[in-house]
């Protein structure tokens, strides 16, 4: 650890739209942050803008700390598959980077600099179990709800990574063979059924339907229109079909839930991500399903559902903690 920056390290979360660099500690009280647009484009460019987006949130946060980005060792959470050499093999949401090398890419920019590089979720997962909801579990899955779903498995105390560094790919869990296709080739994914998006297809579906009849009428009539933050924001201000969908998204979000503790047995189940506003709203149902859905039942230990407590800092704060770990 350097002496220039005693104690800090550095987490880059890389979102589908915007990337936080932050500069923490071991208990994840933040030094210095820096937030930057993620590149956009679909254009495979070798991670060349990926790259330099992250130098610039990298750099900053440096400046503000009077130190050189080498003075600190830095955790780079991306979103899709890393291998367990740290090239990211297969990213639908960043597909400019697909196949890239980060590490490389960032010693080219930056100097002799060390990158510890992992999912995004893995990360998340590590700072609520270290440090947020999911303290004292020592299997624990974190499951992160936004445009789909994304994973992180800490089995034994140890985060799971895998043979090839894909464990935690939960978000693609088949639990439905005749289902919607999803982006990843498959039809019927567990994330087509409890995620951002999939909210927005069963509102679509149940205004279709002739449900949601407020939402309906807002939208002039429109069924197709009805939005999925349409449904959350009805369903937080109390719209009763509303909450009717919320619960429907909360029992398919125990179902597979249950599926992975078929494998896994987790003692917690840590739910964070971009859909924190409507969490509760999820978690209440899903609590309520899960028991029914368990093999065992209620003769088994209950296993804790609870929201994440680190906000929208978790991924950065993992991936600083896993930069520490390797430092
Ligand atoms: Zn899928």
């Amino acid at each position: 650890m350097s002496l220039l920056a005693p104690g800090l390290s550095l987490g880059v979360d890389v979102g589908g739209t915007k990337i936080l660099a932050l500069a923490c500690d071991a208990e994840g009280a933040s030094a210095a942050s820096a937030q930057v647009p993620s590149p956009k484009g679909d254009v495979e460019d070798g991670g060349a803008s990926l790259a330099d987006a992250v130098c610039t949130a990298i750099t900053s946060v440096a400046a503000d700390l009077g130190v050189s980005a080498g003075d600190l060792p830095i955790g780079l959470g991306l979103p899709g598959m890393l291998s367990l050499d740290g090239v990211l093999a297969f990213a639908p949401n960043l597909r400019s980077a697909s196949g890239s090398d980060l590490a490389a890419l960032l010693a080219e920019r930056l100097g002799p600099v060390v990158v510890t590089i992992a999912n995004d979720a893995d990360c998340a997962a590590v700072a609520e179990q270290r440090l947020g909801a999911g303290r004292g579990h020592d299997d624990l899955i974190m499951v992160t709800l936004g445009t789909g779903i994304g994973g992180g498995i800490i089995f034994g105390g140890q985060l799971l990574r895998g043979g090839n560094g894909f464990a935690g790919e939960i978000g693609h869990m088949v639990v439905d063979v005749d289902g919607p296709p999803c982006p990843c080739g498959a039809k019927g994914c567990w994330e087509r059924y409890a995620s951002g998006s999939a909210v927005g297809r069963m509102a679509r579906e149940a205004a279709h339907a002739g449900r949601l009849s407020a939402l309906v009428a807002a939208r002039g009539g429109d069924a197709e229109s009805v939005r999925g933050e349409d449904v959350t924001a009805a369903a937080l201000s109390g719209d009763l079909e509303a909450r009717v969908l919320m619960d429907e998204v909360g029992w398919w979000l125990a179902r597979g839930i249950a599926n992975l503790a078929c494998v896994l047995d987790p003692t917690c189940v840590v739910i964070g991500g971009g859909l924190s506003e409507v969490t509760p709203l999820l978690i209440e149902p899903a609590r309520a399903a899960l028991p029914g859905l368990l093999e065992g039942g209620p003769r088994r230990q209950p296993i804790l559902l609870v929201p994440a407590a680190l906000g929208p800092n978790a991924g950065a704060i993992g991936a600083g903690l896993l930069a520490r770990d390797a430092a």
